[in-house]
């Protein structure tokens, strides 16, 4: 039987701290959750705040090394524990996410954070350190743009519909053509969907993504994406690996079979592609079970519970 979830990928990851352009900054880290930073004339914008406040403080060692600025805005993709529990160590003057994270954290976060740690045990470094669930200070819905200064030109924080959750948000650097695009597009990594919206995210969320022409792509997980071609790459790929669930899971869910059964016709039409790709094994169980609920009419994503998280688990992956 297969360990659960991640539970058994203790061998740490090498971090690479990459600068995309003047003041802009992005550590990926062989397929665990990519940060980033952007410089403005006298303050930083950090996107995304990992696992534990311990992690992120050694982030911004590295960051450290590059400049000394202060944090005015700590920029949440999205509410999942492995992107948000490290904000205080950030110490920033706003944390800005969407309104729906916001509401999120209020609705789910204590169980996504007890989930994601037994899922995810290797991120969650010394948990301790953890104060409680990170609260937004400013919220939106559509659109929240920071002005750089310094010639630096506008970051532009986008709503692009419900994706990966029902608030994930995209930072968007103008000026260069790069964007930060968290959990709604993986590069050569696998897709977590198990609070996702497959048909909105894999149409037209995507397609809103796809518009702003990025040059530069960082994706939540794996390598960053560079040029035309290879921010397409990554976006088909994202779009290529819902598609797929969407038809397997959907034939066996439109004759009347079994959840067990769409699981591993998606498993058989997936591993040739993605199978050794990171977390595949540990993320697909969730993810077809959150596709079967949407296909069967379930609105939003039911509350993943670290209970939850093992009976499908104990159901699926055997
Ligand atoms: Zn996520």
């Amino acid at each position: 039987m297969k360990a659960f979830a991640s539970s058994a990928d203790l061998a740490a990851k090498e971090q690479t701290l990459e600068v995309l352009a003047d003041g802009v900054y992005a550590l990926t880290a062989e397929g665990d959750p990519n940060v980033g930073a952007i410089e403005g004339e006298d303050f930083l914008v950090c996107f995304e705040a990992l696992a534990t406040p311990v992690a992120a403080r050694e982030w911004l060692a590295r960051l450290r090394e590059h400049t000394d600025k202060p944090v005015r805005y700590l920029v949440l993709s999205h509410y999942h524990a492995v992107r948000v529990l490290g904000a205080s160590a950030f110490d920033a003057d706003v944390i800005v996410a969407h309104e729906h994270t916001r509401a999120l954290i209020a609705e789910r976060g204590r169980q996504d954070w007890e989930s994601e740690y037994g899922r995810m045990p290797r991120l969650f470094k010394e948990p301790a350190s953890i104060p409680g669930l990170t609260w937004p200070t400013a919220t939106f819905s559509d659109r929240f743009t920071i002005e750089l200064g310094g010639g630096r030109g506008e970051l532009v924080l986008r709503y692009c519909g419900r994706g990966h959750t029902e608030g994930d948000i995209v930072a968007w650097l103008p000026e260069h053509r790069i964007l930060f695009a968290g959990d709604l597009v993986e590069s050569r990594a696998a897709l977590y969907t198990g609070d996702a919206y497959h048909r909105e995210w894999s149409t037209g969320t995507l397609d809103r993504v796809a518009d702003l022409d990025a040059n530069t792509l960082v994706g939540g997980r794996g390598e960053i994406a560079r040029g035309a071609t290879g921010v397409a790459a990554a976006i088909a790929q994202t779009r290529h690996f819902l598609r797929v669930m969407l038809q397997e899971v959907g034939d066996v869910h439109a004759r009347g079979g079994t959840l067990k059964e769409a699981f591993q016709a998606a498993h058989a039409a997936l591993v040739d592609r993605y199978g050794g790709w990171p977390i595949f094994e540990h993320c697909l169980p969730f993810d077809v079970s959150r596709l079967w609920d949407e296909l069967s009419g379930i609105e939003r994503p039911r509350i993943w519970t670290a209970q939850r998280d093992r009976e499908i688990w104990d159901e699926l992956q055997d």
